[in-house]
């Protein structure tokens, strides 16, 4: 295994990796020998651990065919999830699915992975995703997404913040709208509590503001890892003028965001979308360090809107919108 970057990167944090030609998903599979891209944290997470799928080289193939077949390796496998929790509680039989289909299967996983890309028999019904697939069969509270899109690889029952950034994203359960993660676990640029809802609204509002700025430069957000807004904030003025002042890249985020909530809120969203599944809201984790507690998410959204300056339904106040220039 070894890395790859995208043009002019120095921090690469793609992977090249090379799979067993005698292992099950690849063999007389010959155009699947070469090197192609690897796991990475999301794909590893989302397709191994959250599926108890420990076989590296069958997490390998899923995530080869994924890259391959333009499938988002997170949401298919969160997909997968549902589809082996719904065949445990015996909604989904062995027949339709065409294998068996406990959590743990890697041949499961390489067989969904399979049949989803090529769109063949079960594999038309995972590539409606979690939600829709969840409604269909009756169990909705099995899908774990937000606005339909599926949860990246952070129990916000055990990282606040990041609870209040699904529910609040404007395009769903997404860790690049907003990664708390690096305040409330690894401490970029300073460390707060992950299990506190105490300061999060504001911290996910100067995360969600930054990221937009950050994104609408061009810029790939794996460097906020080292850079802040005032490190940004120069760069794009040496290439676009004196104007991108650190305040202005403030501002820009902040109006990024209201112009793209406006947007969700004109298109039927609503307060109530800004949800998160009940069992993480209700049923606390049995193990861990996170131990106990459930997202705080009623606690902290009435704070986030306030502070947003929006009103009970997250609709932008007319003062905010004047503020913004919108
Ligand atoms: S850090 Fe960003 S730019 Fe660099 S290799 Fe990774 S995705 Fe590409």
């Amino acid at each position: 295994m070894t890395n790859q970057a995208c043009f002019g990167c120095t921090i690469a944090c793609g992977r090249i990796s090379k799979m067993d030609q005698g292992h099950f998903t690849v063999e007389n599979k010959p155009q699947y020998w070469g090197a192609s891209g690897g796991l990475e944290y999301e794909a590893a997470w989302a397709l191994g651990a959250a599926n108890g799928v420990n076989d590296l080289e069958a997490l390998q193939y899923a995530n080869l065919l994924c890259n391959e077949q333009g499938m988002d390796p997170i949401s298919f496998g969160a997909t997968i999830g549902a589809v082996m929790e719904l065949y445990e509680m015996g909604v989904l039989t062995k027949e339709q699915l065409g294998i068996d289909a406990k959590f743990g299967s890697a041949q499961a996983l390489a067989h969904f992975a399979e049949i989803t890309a090529r769109g063949e028999g079960f594999g038309k019904e995972i590539g409606l995703g979690s939600k829709r697939l969840c409604e269909k069969y009756g169990h909705p509270e099995l899908s774990m997404s937000v606005k339909g899109q599926e949860f990246p690889a952070y129990d916000s029952r055990g990282i606040q913040g990041m609870g209040l950034t699904y529910a609040t994203s404007n395009r769903g359960a997404c860790h690049l709208r907003s990664y708390t993660v690096a305040s409330e676990v690894l401490g970029i640029p300073v460390k707060t509590d992950p299990l506190t809802a105490e300061g999060k609204p504001e911290l996910v509002i100067a995360f969600q503001d930054a990221t937009a700025a950050f994104d609408s430069a061009g810029i790939c957000i794996f460097t906020s890892f080292a850079w802040g807004p005032a490190d940004v904030a120069p760069q794009v003025a040496a290439a676009c003028g004196p104007e991108f002042t650190l305040e202005n890249m403030a501002k820009i985020g902040e109006r990024i965001w209201n112009m793209e909530r406006d947007f969700n809120n004109r298109a039927g969203f609503t307060a109530k979308d800004d949800t998160l599944p009940k069992r993480l809201l209700t049923e606390p984790a049995q193990t861990g360090p996170a131990k106990g507690p459930v997202n705080k998410l009623p606690e902290m959204l009435p704070k986030y809107y306030a502070a947003r300056g929006w009103d009970a339904d997250g609709q932008l106040k007319p003062e905010t919108r004047a503020r913004l220039g919108l």
